[in-house]
């Protein structure tokens, strides 16, 4: 059998200040590198130009030390990996996998017949397009983006299925034609989180994946995107996301407190993390199905 020295890493959008959920990931993550002699890194996943800031990204290495975690190299930031991304999809594009996307996020609204939630897949109208309409709309500078033509790619790629591994969940086969037409070349940013997380992974030799189960069907997706570029496939461990005493999983959008107040009340960032550890004392645990 062939060990695998285990590299880790924790990988967050610099869109916000960390709070109590991102540093139980991080603890997670960076607990089963140290206990296993591996390799902890820490990746910046600052694509997003509009929603990114410099200062939160300082913010989150400082959270990081306050919590007693050290990462192994320098941070890989996302928005210094163009090419890298440029180079995937020209890859994908080339394998006849892409189609350009010019629709707004109103028109794919408006486009949906029944209500959906915010899981709604992609109705495809750009990907029936002729080649001359696509080429006149891009030489006319209409903003696209780079949707994956998922039935194809997934024909190409699946052949006897996809599969990937879960320390929860065990083997899971892999279902991204559920996702739609997924967009792998924003408008306004250098790739999408699947294409960036995806590329990004396999280039730091990340051997385990540790994030919250909100990405469990996002990984279908980068399983593909793994096989149709031939890279490695890691292990895989979503974690329950943790709530607040209201039940409301923590996230920046239900207003979580960020690790900046709770280290301004004059908790010790070390003992919060040996909380973490304990199993979250103290802080609720979202339900964990998968
Ligand atoms: N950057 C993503 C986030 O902050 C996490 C990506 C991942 O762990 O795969 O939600």
């Amino acid at each position: 059998m062939i060990v695998r020295d285990v590299v880790t890493r924790f990988a967050p959008s610099p869109t916000g200040r960390l709070h109590l959920g991102h540093a139980y990931s991080a603890v997670l993550a960076h607990d089963l590198a140290r206990t296993g002699g591996g390799r902890f890194l820490l990746r910046i996943e600052d694509i997003d130009g509009t929603r990114s800031r410099p200062e939160h990204a300082d913010a989150i290495l400082a959270d990081l030390h306050w919590l007693g975690l050290d990462w192994d190299g320098a941070v890989l930031f996302q928005s210094t990996r163009e090419d890298a991304y440029a180079a995937a999809l020209a890859r994908l594009r080339d394998m006849g996998l892409l189609y350009p996307c010019f629709c707004t996020r109103a028109e794919i609204a408006a486009s949906q017949s029944a209500p959906h939630g915010p899981e709604a897949v992609y109705p495809g109208t750009c990907r029936g397009l002729s080649a001359a309409e696509r080429a006149t709309r891009i030489a006319g500078g209409v903003p696209h983006a780079w949707r994956l033509d998922m039935a194809r790619a997934v024909a190409l790629a699946a052949g006897e299925g996809l599969w990937w591994r879960d320390a929860d969940a065990g083997r899971v086969r892999a279902d991204p034609l559920a996702q739609g037409d997924v967009v792998l070349a924003r408008k306004d940013a250098l790739a999408s989180y699947h294409l960036a997380v995806t590329v990004d992974d396999a280039a730091q030799g990340v051997t385990h994946i540790v994030r919250g189960i909100d990405l469990f069907a996002a990984t279908d997706v980068h399983r593909l995107l793994q096989a149709l570029l031939g890279l490695p496939t890691p292990l895989y461990r979503h974690h329950v996301l943790l709530t607040g005493p209201d039940g409301q999983r923590l996230a920046k959008r239900n207003d979580a407190p960020t690790l900046e107040s709770v280290r301004l009340r004059g908790e010790d960032g070390r003992a919060l993390a040996a909380r973490l550890r304990a199993g979250g004392a103290g802080i609720g645990i979202a339900g964990q199905s998968a």
